[in-house]
């Protein structure tokens, strides 16, 4: 039976460090400030926002809420960003996703600063992180699926076969990126890919970031692999709704030599990476 990766262990482990630093520096500087900007009153976004926003209570983060209704214009988002890039109280900027349809999402994500960027998703950003350079900083979920596969492999990932399922901008190219700069050799599968069971079986980590829930059994898993679980999918069940990851993990965790579970693997790393690009931001701006 494979070991069950316990995120949420390691999550509260990195952000009881970072609580511990940011105390530290509390004598001489002000605290470290997230700004979170919520548009619409989406059910998920809404529970993601407040759990961003309790972890940064916990930490001695300033989190500085802008809850918008869901007929903002963009025009008055985007004046709210630019008021937020050049307060120089505020470290990072988060633009919670999905915005409504009437606002162009890229548009958005473009006006943030990249320096106050702590998704990630800036085009400035994302060709750092596509160039190795050491000061981008890279999205907070798909750095939680390293540190969870080194959290099993230890900390040299060096020549290791990944295979991600799924190349989205957030999760999977991403995660190729961050992979690659850990020296593995990377192969990504998605939707048009021939055999993906056949291919993504050679992988010592496999990262399944597809939005299918229960998508991979133990078919796609070679023995022995650590299996890092992105998926989050809600479904309907007789017993009431339930998330269900992207890996059947009672079938998987037949043959894998460690999996993440659904919920409390890679979730809340998710959380521990915003917090932790929060505080590099802080670091910069604090000097
Ligand atoms: P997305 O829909 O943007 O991308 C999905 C990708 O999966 C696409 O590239 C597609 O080609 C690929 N894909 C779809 N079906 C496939 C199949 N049958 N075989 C191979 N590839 C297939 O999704 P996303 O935003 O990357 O999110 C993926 C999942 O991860 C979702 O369930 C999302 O809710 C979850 N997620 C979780 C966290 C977290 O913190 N745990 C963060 C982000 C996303």
């Amino acid at each position: 039976m494979a070991k069950v990766i316990d995120g949420k262990a390691i999550a509260d482990a990195m952000m009881n460090e970072l609580a511990v630093r940011i105390e530290s520096l509390k004598s001489d500087h002000r605290a470290p400030a997230l700004a979170v900007v919520l548009v619409g009153s989406d059910a998920a976004s809404e529970i993601y926002v407040r759990n961003k926003i309790r972890r940064c209570e916990q930490l001695g983060v300033r989190s500085i809420e802008h809850r918008l209704p869901e007929t903002t214009q963009q025009s008055d988002l985007l004046g709210i960003i630019t008021s937020l890039n050049n307060d120089e109280q505020i470290d990072g900027i988060l633009v919670q996703m999905p915005l409504p349809t009437h606002i162009d999402e890229k548009r958005v994500l473009n006006a943030i600063r990249p320096d106050k960027d702590v998704d990630g998703f800036h085009p400035v950003n994302v060709g750092r992180l596509s160039l190795g350079e050491a000061d981008a900083i890279a999205p907070c979920t798909p750095q939680g699926c390293v540190t969870l596969a080194k959290s099993v492999l230890g900390p040299d990932l060096s020549g290791k076969r990944v295979a991600i399922v799924g190349r989205s901008n957030i999760v999977g190219k991403p995660a190729a990126a961050l992979f690659l700069a850990e020296n593995c050799t990377v192969q990504m599968l998605h939707s048009k890919t021939e055999s993906p069971q056949q291919l993504a079986a050679q992988a010592d980590i496999l990262v399944v970031a597809a939005g299918r829930a229960h998508l991979v059994d133990e078919s796609w898993v070679k023995p022995g692999a650590v299996v890092i679980d992105v998926g989050i999918n809600r479904v309907q069940q007789p017993t009431g709704s339930k998330l269900l990851g992207d890996v059947d993990f009672d079938s998987v965790t037949q043959v894998a030599a460690a999996v993440t579970p659904v919920p409390g693997g890679v979730g809340p790393m998710t959380i521990a990476y915003l917090l932790h690009n929060t505080f590099q931001c802080y670091l910069k701006s604090v000097g």
